[in-house]
C-alpha cells in the first residue's frame, strides 16, 4: 500500500484527524500512529448479540436490529425528544432519545439500525430509552458477526470522544499492527506463556472474549516491567562498575570502639543492616543503599554506626535531616555518643547566622570538621568538602531524587545511605528506587510495648480527655496533633495555636501545655522541644512537624485531631512518636466523620502496629503516588502495568531481566536485538549513559 502510515508518523496525517485534532490528541499523550495504537481502553462495554423484538422482556439489556418505520421530534429546546418506531419483522419497539439533538439529522425512516439498551415499556409496547445507536449501511449484513461484543471505552478528553478515538484507532489498527514487531524472544514468551505482541495489542482493542483482555494485559504489562527492569539493572550495573570510591573499612578495632560508645546492644536486625552497609562501604565503588524499617525500629543508630566508621577512616560525613527539629535531635544524640572524643561535629540549618555559616564552611573545606549535621542548608552551593566520604539522608521520603543527587555531587562519588520509614514491598522499592540497594529491618528493638490505637468519635472524646488528664497527672506525657497552625476560613478545622490556649484554660487546666509548629522561629522550636524532652511541659500541642523522627520516650499518649484527614502511613508515622519507652502507650484518633468508609480505613490502624501492613493497605487504597509522596516518587510511567495490582508480574519480569543480563549483559545476542532497540526507544537516556563505560 503506497500511502500507508508508518508507526512514527504524526497522527495529524491519519485520515479524519488534521492539525487541530492532532493538538487535542497531544493532550492525551498521543503524537504518533504508534502512540495511537498503544492508547488502550480502560474498560469495555458489553454489547450483547441481537435478539428479535418479540423476545424482548422488561428490564433486560439487549441489542436489536431493525428498520426505522416512523420518526417524530417532540417538544422544544431542552425538552426535545426523538420518538421512533423500529420494526424487525417479529414486532415493533418504541425508541426514545432525550437531549440528543445531533441525532435528528442522522436518523430517517427506512434506515437499518442496531440499538443496545435496557428494555422498558412505553405506550404499552416494549421500548428502549436513549439506546446506543449504530447505523448500518444497506450493503452491510446487519447480522454479520452477531455475537456478544465488548466495545472498548478509551480515555478521552473534552474535544475527542471515546467513540471518535475508537474510530480513528480502528482505521489505522490493521496497517499499524503489520508493522509492529515482536520484542520478546520466543523462548521467553514460551516460558511465560505469553501471546505475541501483535495479538496482545489487537485483543486489547478488539477482544472477541473478555478473558482475552486479561491475557493481553499480562503480556503487555510483563513487557513494560521487563524493559524497566532491564534499564534499572543495566544502569545500576554501570554505576557500580564505572564510579570509583575510596573504600571505607571497618576493622575489628573500629567496630569495638564504635560499639563501646553506643548505649545499647544492637538487635540482630540492626547488626544485619550494619554488616550489609559495611560490606558496601568496603568496596571501591560507591554505596547506594536504602535502609527501610518501620518507624521506631532504630535506624538512626545504624546510620550513626556507618558515620563513625567513615570518620574512623578519616573521611568527612554529611548527615541530612528534613526538619530542623530532627536535625538538632540527631546532633544531640551523636554528640552524646561522641562525648570526650576528638571528633569535630558542626551544625548547619536555615537559621544559622551568616557568620556561623562561614565558620562551618571554612572548617568543612579545610577538613577540620569531620561531621556536619543539618537540613536542606547543606545542599547550598557554598557548602564544599575537603573529602566527603559518606552522605546520610534521613527520612528520604521527604526529599526528592534531585536533592539526593545534589548532595552526592559534593563529593567525589561518596557513599550514600538513605533511611526511610515508609515501608514498601521490596519489589516496589526496586522499581521506585531502582538505583538503590535495599536493606530491610523487621520488628522493633526489645522491650517495646505496642501502641494501642483507639478511634474516638465526638461522643467518646470527653472521657478520653479525662483519662489523658489523669495519666498526665502521673508524670506521663502526650502529643496533641492538629492539622493546621492557625485557623483558616476555607477549612473547618481546629488549629494548634488557638486550641493550645483553649486546652490550657479548660480541659487541661493546671497542666503545662507547650506548642510546637513549623512557623515558629528556630530557637523557639528548640526551646519548646527541650522543655518537652525535660518533662517541663506535659502536653505538647503540635502540627505534623512531630511526624518525622521525634524521639521522647516518656511520651506515652497521642491525640490526633481530624484523623480522617491523613493517609494511613502518615498516621502510622505520627503514632510512631509514642511507644518508645517501657510504659504502655495509647494513640487516640479523633474524628468527627462518621462515614463507614473513613472509620473502616482508620480501623486498620487500630488492628495492627505493623507498618508494612499499614503501607500495603495504603498502597491498595490510595496508590503508590500518594504513599510515596506525589511527584517525587520517580515511578516510571507505565501505559498498562500497575505496580500494585501487577506486582507478581513485576517479580517475574525482574527475575527474567536478571537472567537475560547474566548471559548477555549488553543485549548483543541476536534474539535480544528487538528487546535492545525497544529499550533504547523507551529508556534511551539511561542506556546512553551506560554505554559510556
Ligand atoms: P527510627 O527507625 O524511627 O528512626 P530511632 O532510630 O529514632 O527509630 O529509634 C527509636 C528508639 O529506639 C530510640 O529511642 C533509640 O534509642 C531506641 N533504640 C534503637 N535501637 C535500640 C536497641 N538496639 N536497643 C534498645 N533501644 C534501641
Ligand atoms: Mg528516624
Amino acid at each position: 500500500m503506497a500511502n500507508r502510515l508508518a508507526l512514527d508518523d504524526s497522527v495529524q496525517f491519519v485520515r479524519g484527524v488534521g492539525p487541530v485534532r492532532a493538538k487535542h490528541f497531544e493532550t492525551l499523550g498521543i503524537r504518533t500512529v504508534s502512540d495511537l495504537v498503544e492508547h488502550y481502553p480502560f474498560r469495555y462495554e458489553l454489547l450483547p448479540k441481537s435478539v428479535s423484538i418479540e423476545q424482548l422482556s422488561l428490564g433486560e439489556v439487549v441489542t436489536i436490529v431493525g428498520e426505522v418505520e416512523r420518526i417524530r421530534v417532540r417538544g422544544r429546546m431542552r425538552q426535545q425528544a426523538i420518538h421512533a418506531l423500529v420494526a424487525d419483522g417479529t414486532g415493533e419497539c418504541n425508541v426514545r432519545w432525550f437531549q440528543s439533538p445531533y441525532l435528528i439529522d442522522r436518523l430517517h425512516e427506512g434506515l437499518t439500525v442496531r440499538l443496545s439498551g435496557k428494555v422498558d415499556c412505553y405506550n404499552d409496547r416494549a421500548s428502549l430509552t436513549n439506546p446506543k445507536l449504530t447505523i448500518i449501511a444497506d450493503e452491510q449484513d446487519p447480522f454479520a458477526n452477531d455475537i456478544d461484543r465488548h466495545e472498548a471505552v478509551y480515555p478521552a478528553c473534552a474535544e475527542l470522544s471515546s467513540k471518535y478515538i475508537a474510530k480513528i484507532i480502528a482505521s489505522v489498527l490493521d496497517d499499524a499492527l503489520e508493522q509492529v514487531g515482536e520484542t520478546l524472544p520466543s523462548s521467553l514468551r514460551a516460558k511465560r506463556n505469553l501471546p505475541p505482541r501483535r495479538t496482545a495489542i489487537l485483543r486489547k482493542h478488539k477482544p472477541t472474549d473478555i478473558n482475552e483482555v486479561s491475557v493481553a494485559h499480562e503480556r503487555l504489562a510483563y513487557e513494560e516491567f521487563l524493559l524497566c527492569q532491564l534499564a534499572v539493572q543495566i544502569s545500576r550495573h554501570h554505576t557500580k562498575r564505572s564510579q570509583h570510591a575510596q573504600p571505607i573499612v571497618t576493622t575489628k578495632a573500629i567496630d569495638v570502639r564504635i560499639r563501646r560508645r553506643l548505649p545499647f546492644k544492637l538487635t540482630a536486625e540492626q547488626n544485619r543492616a550494619v554488616s550489609e552497609i559495611c560490606a558496601d562501604l568496603a568496596m571501591p565503588t560507591p554505596m547506594n543503599r536504602l535502609l527501610q524499617a518501620d518507624v521506631g525500629a532504630g535506624k538512626t543508630v545504624v546510620a550513626i554506626y556507618a558515620t563513625l566508621t567513615a570518620i574512623a577512616n578519616r573521611r568527612q560525613v554529611a548527615f541530612l535531616a528534613p526538619t530542623e527539629v530532627l536535625a538538632s535531635q540527631h546532633l544531640a544524640k551523636i554528640k552524646g555518643y561522641l562525648s570526650g572524643s576528638q571528633v569535630n561535629v558542626s551544625f548547619l540549618s536555615g537559621s544559622s547566622s551568616a557568620s556561623e555559616r562561614n565558620i562551618v564552611r571554612q572548617s568543612l573545606l579545610t577538613g577540620e570538621c569531620n561531621l556536619i549535621v543539618g537540613t536542606h542548608a547543606l545542599l547550598q552551593k557554598g557548602v564544599r568538602f575537603r573529602d566527603l566520604g559518606l552522605v546520610v539522608v534521613d527520612e528520604q521520603q521527604k526529599f526528592g531524587v534531585s536533592q539526593r543527587a545534589a548532595l552526592r555531587a559534593k563529593g567525589h562519588a561518596p557513599h550514600t545511605l538513605v533511611l526511610t520509614a515508609t515501608p514498601i514491598p521490596r519489589t516496589l522499592a526496586m522499581t521506585v528506587f531502582g538505583d538503590l540497594d535495599v536493606s530491610i529491618m523487621r520488628g522493633l528493638p526489645p522491650g517495646r510495648k505496642p501502641v494501642q490505637t483507639t478511634l474516638c468519635t465526638e461522643s467518646t472524646q470527653p472521657k478520653t480527655w479525662e483519662w489523658i488528664r489523669s495519666r498526665l497527672g502521673q508524670g506521663e506525657q502526650a502529643y496533641i496533633v492538629y492539622p493546621l497552625v492557625d485557623e483558616s476560613e476555607s477549612l473547618p478545622l481546629k488549629a494548634a495555636r488557638v486550641e493550645s490556649q483553649k486546652l490550657a484554660a479548660t480541659t487541661l487546666s493546671g497542666i503545662e501545655v507547650g506548642l510546637l509548629h513549623g512557623k515558629m522561629r528556630a530557637e523557639e522550636k528548640t526551646q519548646a522541644l527541650e522543655r518537652f524532652r525535660a518533662n517541663k511541659t506535659s502536653a505538647l500541642v503540635a502540627t505534623t512537624v512531630v511526624e518525622v523522627g521525634m524521639d521522647v520516650p516518656n511520651a506515652t499518649m497521642m491525640v490526633i485531631q481530624h484523623a480522617e484527614r491523613y493517609g494511613l502511613s502518615q498516621l502510622h508515622q505520627l503514632r510512631g512518636r509514642i511507644g518508645r519507652g517501657s510504659k504502655p502507650s495509647h494513640c487516640f484518633l479523633f474524628t468527627d466523620s462518621d462515614t463507614e468508609a473513613a472509620n473502616n480505613r482508620l480501623g486498620i490502624l487500630c488492628a495492627t502496629n505493623d507498618g508494612f501492613r499499614v503501607a500495603e493497605e495504603d498502597l491498595r487504597l490510595r496508590g503508590p503516588g500518594e504513599l510515596l509522596g506525589t511527584r517525587q516518587h520517580g515511578l516510571p510511567a507505565f501505559k498498562v502495568a500497575d505496580v500494585v495490582n501487577d506486582l507478581e508480574i513485576l517479580e517475574l519480569a525482574r527475575d527474567d531481566a536478571a537472567e537475560i543480563l547474566r548471559t548477555d549483559d549488553r543485549l548483543n545476542q541476536p534474539q535480544h536485538r528487538q528487546l535492545r532497540s525497544e529499550l533504547y526507544r523507551r529508556y534511551g537516556q539511561v542506556l546512553a549513559f551506560a554505554d559510556v563505560a
